[in-house]
């Protein structure tokens, strides 16, 4: 029986180890891929430290162990399913790890990211069978996973660029929903993270005329704004608390420069990429530098309760929407965007490390160039 190597976490909390198991084979309608590059989200060091175990007990949401983690993975088919007909041995793909049960109403209606049961491979979800169904994350030489999730990589996007497609993707799908485009302008808070520089390259190639970003960092803002100084302004902003959930009393400098760079309108759009820990006043702040009638897309990580006044939403004609991951045809048009040079994907510094180093590389991700490094695992190195 033929054999690989994945690195597999036997308990939450604990060192993963590197298991040699034995080697899928794909279903009818499934594919194998060899894993050339895998993704690894700074999250998912708290994922395997048990974070839902602790701040969220109620949610049946991580595999059962020993789980293979590994949220990107980028390679080659390797075998086909026997009903397998439009991918091919030897093609180089993205595997979309957005699962989901394929027979529900919203399945079943071409909507799969709707779906009750919707669960990510190699990361968590919230179905235990569809994680058993698909066990294997991008941390594993190889992994099966349905011909209907690959996304067909061009020959000049590399398997480490494409393996930021999650990021890239879960921004691309929120700025579609708000109509992101030729004319319109859009305020990006949290813009030199690992989601939001993926927001501005994708703002950029979607055709977005001004793009304003905030940050903390200074340094790493002005990188960003560098990347199309005629089209991006960037503002470090503290992270000050905004009082009750109405505009601010006093002028807010985030406010005030927005409006003025948006003859006085504010911003057609709004995509929110804060980081964890982040406060809810920083979300709403950004929330007050829309326009009347402009629509904002939650795609960060604040946790906190937003102090939203339902009236000002109202009057104002207000759009708040929360957006999840992408669809593999959203996958399809970045990597052709990549494909004919409009999505620059080179900005990217790439940290390579060999899966036998997947626990140091967790435990190393502070250590970034905000949303300019990106941390990819090699499982096709083992020692
Ligand atoms: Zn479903």
């Amino acid at each position: 029986m033929s054999t690989m190597i994945a690195a597999r976490l036997h308990a939450y909390g604990e060192p993963m180890t590197l298991d040699r198991i034995p080697m899928p084979q794909p279903r009818s309608t499934d594919v194998l891929v060899e894993v050339k590059a895998c993704g690894v989200v700074p999250n998912l060091a708290r994922v395997v430290g048990n974070f839902f175990g602790t701040q969220v007990p109620d949610l049946k949401v991580m595999p059962p162990l020993p789980a293979i983690f590994g949220l990107d993975p980028t390679g080659i088919i390797a075998k086909v399913g026997d009903q397998v007909l439009a991918v091919h041995p030897g093609e180089r793909v993205y595997v979309n790890p957005a699962r989901s049960c394929g027979s529900c109403r919203m399945c079943r209606g071409g909507r799969s990211l709707d779906c009750p049961n919707f669960t990510f491979q190699g990361y968590f979800g919230r179905s235990q069978e569809i994680m058993r169904a698909y066990p294997y994350g991008g941390l594993s030489q190889f992994i099966t996973a349905p011909a209907t999730a690959l996304v067909k990589l061009p020959d000049n996007v590399s398997f480490e660029a494409a393996a930021r497609f999650g990021y890239l993707g879960t921004a691309y799908a929120a700025m579609r929903k708000i109509g992101v485009g030729p004319g319109q302008s859009l305020l990006i808070n949290g813009i030199s993270g690992q989601l939001g520089l993926c927001a501005a390259l994708l703002a950029l190639a979607m055709g977005a005329t001004k793009i304003l970003g905030t940050g903390r960092n200074a340094a790493l803002l002005g990188r960003v704004k560098a990347l199309a100084p005629q089209r991006i302004e960037v503002l470090a902003v503290p992270n000050a608390p905004l009082h009750g959930g109405d505009r601010p009393a006093t002028p807010d400098a985030l406010i005030v420069w927005a409006k003025a760079a948006t003859d006085g309108y504010g911003v057609d759009g709004v995509i929110d990429c804060l980081p964890p820990g982040a406060p809810a006043s920083a979300m709403m702040r950004a929330l007050f530098c829309l326009r009347r009638g402009g629509r904002a897309v939650n795609v960060g990580a604040v946790m906190e309760t937003l102090p939203v006044n339902a009236f000002w939403l109202m009057t104002n004609r207000i759009g708040l929407q929360g957006s999840v991951w992408f669809t593999t045809a959203e996958g399809e048009d970045m990597a052709a965007m990549a494909g004919a040079g409009t999505l620059d994907l080179s900005v990217f510094e790439h940290r390579v490390s060999p899966l036998s180093k997947i626990n140091e590389s967790l435990s190393g991700m502070d250590d970034r160039d905000g949303g300019f490094t990106n941390f990819v695992i090699d499982p096709t190195q083992v020692a």
